[in-house]
């Protein structure tokens, strides 16, 4: 996820809250909002929203698809009861929803047998050959489907989810297929952005990514839901899923460049969006709930399952499972990706550099003074005791860097010695050692050799205390809040209280350590610290050089 490009994410439920409420209505050629007055026809159509559906009541709560639900509601404000109704007409029979048909339909013991249908607007009146109009069934015109499909675009312009509604007389021995229905009218209903969205997509536009909504619903509707987050502005960055299917893999590398919406697309289609993402060579995540969502989960670098509405195939075959079906926790699980790559890096850092000062200073101190002795197994194996320990798991829990989330994603293919780190280590390593040289060489001269080897060995763990204090955040040290992470100033504490034990206890026999004087100790802290200022000098240096680079490229 820390270097994912492009979030593929569902629409209902994943940026909209998925609680519908209906909102408007639309039959006998007049939309009504808000308030219901019904007519013959205005009562069919909610007849058939309750009894095409699959909602069930459990200790007083509805249970159920979100649209569905909706339409439980709006029946009982209506004095329509489902869990009535369902009793008075019985189900015989049912096709149900499938996100290809986008249809759904129940044959009831109503009036006779009735075939109820309800579904997407213009799939359904497709199949539709009859309207009913002032309490009468008669022939469709091609004017009557001009109002329907007006209605239906006036809807879906307000974000509205747009269903619509129809039925079928059915005689005993007639097959039961959607066609030749007689359409009763549309509901719109509304399912607002979740509240954290908006800000979530500009973060993750910000961090270089690019969102990306796809959707079932009507172009309209996902156009409407998209300009209010700020994920779109115009039709030309909507993508239906009619385009998709006569357009060419060509074609569509072009256009998802800058479509960031794909509307009325069928699960099938996310498997062409993700490949068409990876030929361009993004890293890119895809959310998915439903079974027929697999084939596009598995085929996405991250294939991201839904944990409330997620069907256990999706969950299944998903690499993580967002437990809250909230596109925001994507982004921040982004976050959180970058921030532990940042930290894994932060200790290689660390022990490769710390490690590279141990071996050079042994190699030049062997080669420079071949004739007196210096450290000790038993001391090299306590420097590794002290600083691959606590301060490596310290800089495994930092915090993330301030700007974090301003950069754009780092490249899959790049390794973990990328980005001017190597060199940091050969560099940073190459000062430790030097210091530590440098220290061994006075005691040498200024006082003895057992004296010489004590101060090496107290500066090479101290010096990297002071360069864990300067490198652990890539800002200068006095933006770096060490308080923000008790387990450096614990891993810094427990060093120097080892050190003090070691070093004014009897115990330095052990490591056999000499005691040493007030100025012996002035050289090694003076040494050691030197670090600190190179390493945040080092920073600087970074910092000015990648400014400078991104400036020439900007240009
Ligand atoms: P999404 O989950 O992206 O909104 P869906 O595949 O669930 O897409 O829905 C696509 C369209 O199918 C919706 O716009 C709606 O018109 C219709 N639809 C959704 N749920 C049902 C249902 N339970 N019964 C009938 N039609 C439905
Ligand atoms: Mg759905």
């Amino acid at each position: 996820l820390g270097c994912c490009e492009v979030i593929c994410s569902d629409k209902t439920g994943t940026i909209t809250e998925n609680k519908m409420t209906v909102t408007s209505m639309y039959f006998n050629g007049n939309t009504q909002n808000n308030k219901f007055r019904l007519d013959e026809i205005g009562k069919k159509m909610v007849i058939a929203g309750v009894l095409c559906n699959d909602t069930n009541l459990s200790n007083g709560k509805i249970l159920g698809d979100p649209t569905e639900i909706a339409l439980t509601e709006l029946g009982r404000t209506l004095n329509l009861d489902k869990f009535n109704l369902d009793n008075d007409y019985k189900r015989l029979d049912e096709i149900p929803f499938d996100s290809n048909r986008k249809l759904m339909s129940v044959l009831c013991d109503y009036e006779g047998k009735t075939m109820f249908t309800k579904g997407a607007p213009d799939l359904l009146l497709a199949r539709c050959s009859h309207i009913m109009k002032d309490g009468k069934v008669v022939s469709i015109t091609e004017k009557d489907r001009q109002n329907i499909i007006s209605a239906n675009e006036e809807m879906s312009g307000r974000a509205l989810r747009v269903m619509g509604f129809a039925f079928k007389s059915y005689n005993d021995g007639d097959r039961l297929e959607e066609e030749g229905l007689v359409f009763l009218g549309l509901m719109g209903m509304i399912d607002p952005p979740r509240k954290e969205i908006k800000a979530a997509v500009k973060k993750c536009k910000r961090a270089g990514m690019r969102p990306v909504m796809i959707t079932g619903d009507y172009s309209n509707t996902a156009l409407a839901v998209a300009k209010e987050i700020g994920l779109a502005k115009s039709m030309d960055e909507v993508i239906t899923g009619e385009q998709l299917s006569k357009m060419s893999d060509e074609e569509l590398d072009e256009r998802i460049k800058k479509c960031s919406v794909f509307a009325r697309v069928s699960p099938e289609d996310k498997v062409r969006i993700v490949e068409a993402f990876k030929r361009a060579g993004k890293v890119v995540a895809m959310t998915g709930d439903g079974v027929n969502d697999a084939p596009s989960l598995k085929r996405a670098s991250i294939g991201i399952g839904m944990g409330k509405t997620g069907t256990d195939v999706a969950k299944e075959v998903s690499d993580i499972i967002v437990t809250d079906d909230n596109f925001a926790t994507i982004v921040v699980a982004v976050e959180e990706g970058r921030k532990i790559y940042g930290n894994i890096q932060k200790t290689v850092k660390f022990l490769f550099s710390a490690n590279l000062a141990e071996l050079l200073s042994l190699f030049l101190v062997t080669i420079i003074f071949p004739k007196n002795i210096f450290l000790f197994p038993v001391q090299i194996l306590f420097v590794n005791l002290i600083t691959d320990s606590l301060p490596a798991i310290a800089l495994g829990v930092e915090q993330p860097e301030a700007n974090l989330m301003e950069q754009p994603p780092r490249d899959k293919n790049k390794g973990l010695f990328s980005n001017g780190i190597g060199t940091s280590i050969v560099i940073l390593g190459v000062l430790q050692t030097a210091l530590v040289v440098a220290v061994y060489a006075l005691g040498i001269k200024m006082f003895s050799d057992t004296v010489a080897v004590t101060m090496a060995f107290y500066t090479l763990n101290i010096v990297q205390m002071f360069y864990l204090t300067s490198m652990r955040t890539n800002a200068p040290f006095y933006k770096s809040k060490p308080h923000k992470n008790p387990y450096f100033l614990l891993a810094i504490a427990f060093c120097f209280a080892l050190l003090a034990l070691f070093a004014f206890t009897p115990l330095k026999n052990l490591l056999s350590l000499v005691a040493l004087t007030g100025t012996q100790w002035g050289i090694v802290f003076g040494f050691s610290a030197a670090m600190f200022i190179f390493s945040e000098i080092y920073k600087a240096v970074v910092y000015v050089v990648k400014k400078s680079k991104d400036k020439k490229k900007e240009a």
